[in-house]
């Protein structure tokens, strides 16, 4: 485990992270085994005060996080979180797993992740963009297109990112588009971002359920978690004639045994800001999702979802990890045992990231490429990334997350390696 002081103890998501990484080890080369402790620590971890008055006039003090965890690669990159349970044992395991995203799908980044410790939805639209603007002034000497580059996350969007580019420019004194990526098309924004990463889920959703021979047409598929990644993979899992039987919101959980019709809880949602209430479905107790008969669970929203007794009781063959760290590590154990196939976070929801390269490339280049161009583009990457984490874990006998922690510690590792270490 770790020695960090600040990182002890505790069940949290770094602690997942480490034992992610403790699984991967034995299959290293020697040469870059003696680099792992490299990986279980962060580069850099900065926590910052951000204060922002209230519409009431009072002062309101947050907390804000900006994690690199590793920059062997390339500069940072990852999003920024706003939500009430953000802590730094989180951020610095959304971190890391950016670490490994990146070099998994071999983009020329490392990881970084950030965060406040604020429930947005409390806040009114001046104040989230008051804070929005004093905690990227908080993190602005570490962040940079060369540096780090955040983007968005659970609770932020385009319009956060808007302010977050605005913001760094003002101190700059001329506008910097690549510092941040998931902005507005019109702020040097990438056409296609904002689907990529439940387009992605779909993309090798579809891919392993081929290899599974999982039949997507009339598959049953449930989801936690219906923002923008949940919401989108249920898109495309329902035109390509999926049912999607059962979701999860933050408002409650809703089934349906023949299929919630989509297009209607999208009006619904609309009107109402979440699931719960829609007439074209019963609603459920929020554990009984996990009882649920289906082909394939979606978890879209935060870590820590599948714990070992709900991996013994879920009833999926398929589990696309949409989140990042939904899956404990013993429930990955039990998983595996039970046969259940799982495409891990790494791989599965990396397609946002992997457009928001294309979106940091078009704008180093002040050169925009069509919306079809960007999904063939991603598609491509997406595709060729499953292939070789498949031909991996079936060379090592081991699982698809095993498979991309190895290909991603070897890229990450062999870079820590040769650029040798400071001041040797
Ligand atoms: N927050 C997203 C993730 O977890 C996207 C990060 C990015 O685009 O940099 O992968």
């Amino acid at each position: 485990m770790s020695n960090l002081s600040y990182a002890n103890g505790g069940n949290g998501a770094w602690q997942t992270f480490l034992a992610q990484v403790d699984r991967v080890a034995p299959y290293l080369s020697e040469d870059l085994a003696d680099y792992v402790d490299t990986l279980k620590r962060p580069k850099r971890a900065l926590i910052v005060d951000v204060p922002i008055i209230m519409d009431d006039g009072s002062i309101q003090h947050f907390e804000g996080y900006r994690v690199q965890h590793n920059l062997s690669r390339g500069p940072g990159k990852g999003g920024i979180r706003y939500h009430p349970d953000v802590e730094l044992n989180e951020v610095m395991a959304l971190a890391a797993w950016m670490t490994i995203k990146t070099a998994v799908l071999n983009l020329p980044f490392g990881g970084a992740k950030g965060g406040v410790r604020v429930d947005p939805r409390k806040l009114s639209a001046r104040e989230l963009e008051r804070l929005t603007r004093r905690f990227t002034s908080e993190i602005a000497h570490i962040i940079g297109p060369q540096k780090d580059i955040p983007a968005p996350d659970v609770g932020t969007n385009p319009n956060v990112m808007g302010w977050m580019m605005d913001t760094y420019s003002s101190g700059q004194g001329y506008t910097v588009t690549g510092v941040v990526t998931g902005k507005p098309v019109h702020l040097g924004g990438s056409l296609g971002r904002v689907k990529a990463t439940g387009r992605g889920v779909y993309i090798t959703g579809c891919q392993v359920a081929e290899k599974l021979s999982l039949n997507i047409e009339n598959a049953k598929v449930s989801i936690q978690g219906f923002g923008n990644v949940g919401s989108e993979a249920a898109n495309l899992f329902y035109l390509s004639n999926a049912k999607i039987v059962c979701i999860q919101d933050h408002t409650g959980t809703i089934f349906n045994a023949s299929g919630i019709e989509l297009n209607a809880l999208h009006a619904y949602i609309e009107q109402h800001q979440g699931v719960d209430g829609f007439e074209g479905a019963e609603r459920i107790d929020n554990e009984a999702f996990w009882d649920v008969e289906t082909d394939i669970i979606i978890p879209a929203a935060l870590e820590g979802q599948i714990t070992v007794e709900r991996a013994h009781r879920l009833k999926a063959k398929m589990i696309l990890e949409g989140a990042n760290g939904p899956t404990y590590p013993e429930a990955d154990d039990i998983l595996n045992e039970r046969g259940i196939m799982i495409v891990p976070d790494v791989i599965c929801n990396a397609g946002g990231v992997t457009v928001s390269y294309f979106e940091w490339v078009q704008d180093m280049a002040s050169y925009f490429w069509s919306e079809a161009e960007i999904n063939d583009r991603l598609d491509k990457l997406m595709v060729q990334a499953v292939e070789d984490v498949w031909a991996c874990a079936h060379d090592n006998g081991c699982t698809l997350r095993t498979a991309a922690y190895i290909l991603a510690c070897e890229r990450i590792l062999k870079a820590r390696k040769e650029r040798g270490i400071f001041p040797g």
